[in-house]
């Protein structure tokens, strides 16, 4: 009986989940997505080929899948599982329970860099979009032009991801709070809800639905053509296989050895077709990773490993930066909704502030460890610097069990620098695929990144008293600047020891306050590891179209700019088309087809939209593929 009742309550629950879930959901329906299979169906005697091989299904990955299945066989490899069914990615109120979950399936993998910094890369498909903040905002017009790229084509090309998977968010009382505190404080205009990124006081766009629901690049592999499309799960690629005979001109990747979810190895080939690639879309930690272990990086790093060289390249590895954040607590007279990013300041001093608030909403997530939004005041800070590793983090954790609820009760402003200067490397540990590589920062390390931090700490300080701020602190009154700095120093949880000047020197309490965004980027940059078309220099077959290829992050945050890559990439790859001479009307019509992403777009006048000189860096794009020859593997 009691089982009877309990299976009863279940179909209920599961049947009140459905119901939530699909009035979250706009267009999309799970059943237009391809199969999502675990890596081990994969059977490498049926000699399957495919036209693109794409490792890692992430922010890139999954819209470069979808894109380039429309006309394509593609295999896309994920390392971890899917983000459907796991209330913890799928519902805002859970998304620190998703990042403190460190087990080692869960969708989220923490890391700490060298700086002492704790950070998390995704494990799971939908990469970044399934463990993130959600907040979705455009690259700024500087960022577009720095990288070469077609203004005109990169806007059109946004919608595309928009009306799929953005929403506006129900602006909550404290993100409201901090946009009339930014205009109070002088951060103007205010620019309304807008994706765009202009200086002043904006509501950006949400990956999350009105019922808090998140969409993830996943969903838009339903826009791909399930007949082209396979997608593994628990695939992790441990090398690339490249053909190096003797007499070549360059080596050519042909393919890559993964492990499934059993440890078992695994190969998958490309075509023979001309212009078949892998694509790696593993992120900032996972493609610099990948590039190395498959021979490819500074030699001394490679020997180190016994790894043996396919192509030496001394920039692999290098240009990892990470935009340091950092955040002043503010502990408020009731708690207040929770609420991750939906303002933002565009300083002109090259600062974001942005907000989040009310983490203790949710009773699974109340006793949870909250990284950067972390509440609780002075916990960890009992625990010596030195001993602050993620073991002492878990144990700490488990300790929040007997805090009370109120300790739980506020709310942070976030500073973020934008395009810092100072910028580190990566190197492996090991030959392991599934380690974490050594990553370091070196924050602040440029004198410039230090000042503007400067800046923004007084920026949130002119937004923390203004009236707005002022109504919603324990004491109705502000709290001075000091006990607000004193109270962020000690909620603070990364490893870099403390100072007892955090709270008088500004630049001391950005040096010790340092935190992520997870914002970071590099390791395969545009002009060093790959060309402008996104082509791994000195090798055939292979590009990296993800964040490890941005010189910076565009615009506020950087979802927005990397799942366009992704579905711009896919759009325009096209190894069946002739010459560049003969682009005119089958680029034109190509654009008709695939480039437009939004599909109000294509009733109007492409000649006018994009003029064929705009659409260069796409074409070139599909150029590399063109040339080669065929059965060249
Ligand atoms: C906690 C958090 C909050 C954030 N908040 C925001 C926000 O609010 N707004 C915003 O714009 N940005 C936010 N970001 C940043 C943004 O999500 C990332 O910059 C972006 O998702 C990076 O995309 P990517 O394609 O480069 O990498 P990812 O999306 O991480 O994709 C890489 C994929 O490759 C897989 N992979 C790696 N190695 C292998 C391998 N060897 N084999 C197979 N698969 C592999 C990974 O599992 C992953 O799915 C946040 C990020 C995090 C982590």
């Amino acid at each position: 009986m009691a089982l009877i009742s309990r299976g009863f309550f279940f179909k209920i629950l599961a049947f009140l989940c459905f119901i939530r879930s699909s009035q979250g959901r706009n267009h999309f329906n799970t059943l237009d997505l391809p199969s999502l299979m675990k890596a081990s169906s994969f059977s490498t005697i049926k000699h399957e080929t495919y036209d693109y091989i794409i490792v890692g299904g992430g922010t890139a990955g999954c819209p470069l899948a979808a894109t380039l299945s429309q006309k394509y066989r593609v295999l896309l490899l994920e390392r971890g599982g899917s983000p459907y069914g796991n209330r913890n990615i799928s519902y805002l109120e859970n998304f620190h329970i998703c990042l403190a979950d460190d087990s080692p399936n869960s969708p989220s993998q923490a890391f700490i860099s060298t700086d002492g910094v704790i950070n998390a890369r995704a494990r799971v498909l939908g990469g970044g979009t399934s463990v993130n903040a959600g907040f979705y905002s455009r690259a700024d017009s500087s960022f577009v032009q720095d990288a070469g790229w077609d203004a005109e084509l990169v806007n059109q090309s946004y919608p595309w991801i928009e009306e799929r998977v953005v929403h506006w968010p129900n602006i909550s009382p404290w993100q409201a709070a901090l946009r009339d505190g930014l205009l109070e404080a002088g951060v103007s205009p205010y620019n309304g809800y807008t994706y765009d990124h202009l200086f002043g006081t904006k509501v950006g766009g949400t990956i999350f639905d009105e019922t808090g629901y998140r969409h993830t690049a996943a969903d838009l592999l339903a826009a791909g053509n399930p007949n082209n499309l396979r997608v593994l799960l628990h695939a992790s690629v441990n090398r690339i296989i490249f053909n190096t005979e003797q007499g070549k001109r360059k080596p050519r990747a042909i393919g890559v050895e993964f492990k499934d979810e059993n440890g078992g190895n695994k190969h998958a080939f490309l075509t023979r077709n001309k212009g078949s690639e892998i694509i790696v879309s593993a992120g900032a930690i996972g493609s610099p990773q990948l590039l190395l272990l498959s021979g490819i990086g500074p030699r001394k790093e490679l020997k180190k490993h016994n790894i043996s060289v396919v192509l030496r390249n001394e920039h692999v590895g290098k240009g990892m930066s990470d935009n340091p954040l950092n955040s002043i607590f503010i502990p408020t007279k009731n708690a207040p909704k929770q609420s991750l990013i939906e303002t933002v300041g565009i300083t002109e001093g090259g600062v974001f502030i942005e907000a989040s608030s009310g983490f203790s909403q949710s009773p699974d997530s109340i006793h949870c460890h909250h990284g950067i939004m972390s509440a609780e005041i002075g916990q960890l800070s009992t625990i010596p610097p030195k001993q602050r590793n993620l073991a002492s983090v878990q144990n700490y954790v488990h300790n929040k069990y007997s805090l009370p609820k109120e300790v739980f009760s506020g709310g942070f402003i976030l500073s973020k620098i934008d395009g810092p200067l100072s910028t580190g490397n990566l190197v492996l540990v090991d030959t392991d695929i599934n380690s974490n590589p050594t990553v370091t920062f070196n924050y602040f390390k440029h004198p410039k990144d230090l000042s503007r931090c400067v800046y923004g700490i007084k920026t949130v300080d002119r937004i923390l008293k203004t009236n707005h701020f002022s109504n919603f602190t324990l004491n109705g009154g502000g709290y001075p600047t000091e006990i607000l700095l004193n109270m962020s120093v000690t909620a603070n949880i990364n490893l870099i020891p403390k100072h007892t000047n955090d709270s008088t020197s500004l630049e001391q309490f950005c040096r010790d306050t340092v935190v992520t965004i997870w914002h970071y980027h590099g390791g395969c940059h545009v002009g060093k590891v790959v060309d402008q078309q996104y082509r791994v220099i000195g090798v055939s077959g292979l590009r990296v179209i993800d964040g490890s290829t941005l010189f910076r992050s565009p615009g506020t945050n950087p979802q927005a700019t990397v799942m366009m890559m992704g579905s711009c990439h896919g759009a325009a790859a096209d190894p069946q088309g002739g010459t560049i001479d003969q682009c005119d009307e089958m680029w034109l019509g190509h654009y008709h087809e695939h480039l437009v992403c939004a599909p109000e777009l294509r009733q109007t006048d492409d000649r006018r939209i994009a003029p064929l000189a705009t659409l260069a860096w796409i074409v070139e794009a599909g150029s590399d593929a063109r040339n080669h020859t065929e059965g060249e593997h």
